[in-house]
């Protein structure tokens, strides 16, 4: 079961996730191609850890806008829940070095961060995209527009067959009073481990890859919380949806006696009835 992990070592936080089956869920909804489920597979994973340091209610939002050919990416996470698209799923690239090319799929551009806040305004944020690995995209921009020092590591392991067989990442959070002693000691010990997807393919389970991560420091682990693949669309948001398309494609959608919108987010697809277009029409004249 995919989960999340939260500890701290010595006033800093560590927040550890397994997110393999919502990353292969997200795979399959989107049919895609090895580069992209990495690369949008990172991306969910990197808003789940995000999104473990928010509040109830909270909602954040990665949006990896790089001029590499899958194009846009966007992952969106709350509560252990998160959803997303990458804009061309069907890309394929060679491997590089035998690692999949997610820095070259995803080019250089922008990185944005949107928070919804339960108690203060909604704040975005922005940075350039340093590599297009997105962990070290993530890290830079904590760094630049959060001014968060932090760790990210994220990982996607794509076995041949085109299956997700591990996915995960940890993040390391400095608070302000952190000691800058210790934070350069984690520096080292995670240089020194494996990449995330062989801990996780290799049986470790997340608390000991916090002990892992900790190395000889001491550190407590607070509470775990499970991961889904999760969207926020329904019916009734499609049929709001409905109610943004112009005049013209209303009468097209009428004439051809149905219509279907597709979410971005999940690839679920409603359809719409004439009855439930004939209506839009009535309210659209009767407003
Ligand atoms: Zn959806």
């Amino acid at each position: 079961m995919d989960r999340l992990v939260r500890a701290t070592l010595s006033g800093i936080r560590v927040y550890v996730a397994q997110t393999t089956a919502l990353v292969d869920e997200a795979r399959q909804r989107h049919a895609c191609l090895p580069v992209a489920a990495a690369a949008l597979g990172r991306a969910l994973t990197g808003a789940l850890l995000l999104a473990a340091t928010m509040k109830e209610k909270e909602r954040i939002t990665i949006r990896i806008d790089g001029d590499g050919p899958l194009g846009l990416i966007v992952a969106d996470a709350s509560e252990g829940q998160a959803r997303g698209y990458v804009l061309h799923p069907d890309v394929d690239l060679p491997l590089k070095n035998g690692k999949l090319a997610v820095g070259e799929a995803v080019g250089r551009g922008q990185l944005s961060v949107s928070r919804v806040l339960a108690s203060a305004m909604p704040f975005t944020g922005s940075a350039e995209l340093v590599s297009g690995e997105i962990a070290e995209d993530l890290t830079n921009y904590l760094y630049v527009s959060e001014q968060t020092p932090s760790s990210i590591a994220l990982g996607v392991l794509v076995e041949p067959d085109g299956s997700v067989s591990a996915a995960g990442g940890y993040f390391i959070q400095a608070m302000p009073d952190s000691n800058p002693v210790l934070l350069e000691y984690l520096t080292q010990t995670v240089l020194a481990l494996p990449p995330v997807t062989a801990l996780l393919s290799g049986g470790k389970t997340l608390e000991e890859i916090v002990a892992a991560i900790a190395g000889d420091l001491p550190f407590t682990i607070h509470d775990e919380q499970p991961l889904f693949f999760r969207c926020l669309c329904s019916r009734a948001r499609a049929l709001e949806l409905l109610g943004t398309v112009s005049e013209g494609d209303l009468e097209e959608m009428i004439a051809e006696g149905a219509a279907e919108i597709r979410c971005h987010f999940c690839n679920d697809v409603y359809l719409l009835t004439p009855e439930e277009l004939e209506a839009e029409k009535k309210r659209r004249r009767s407003a």
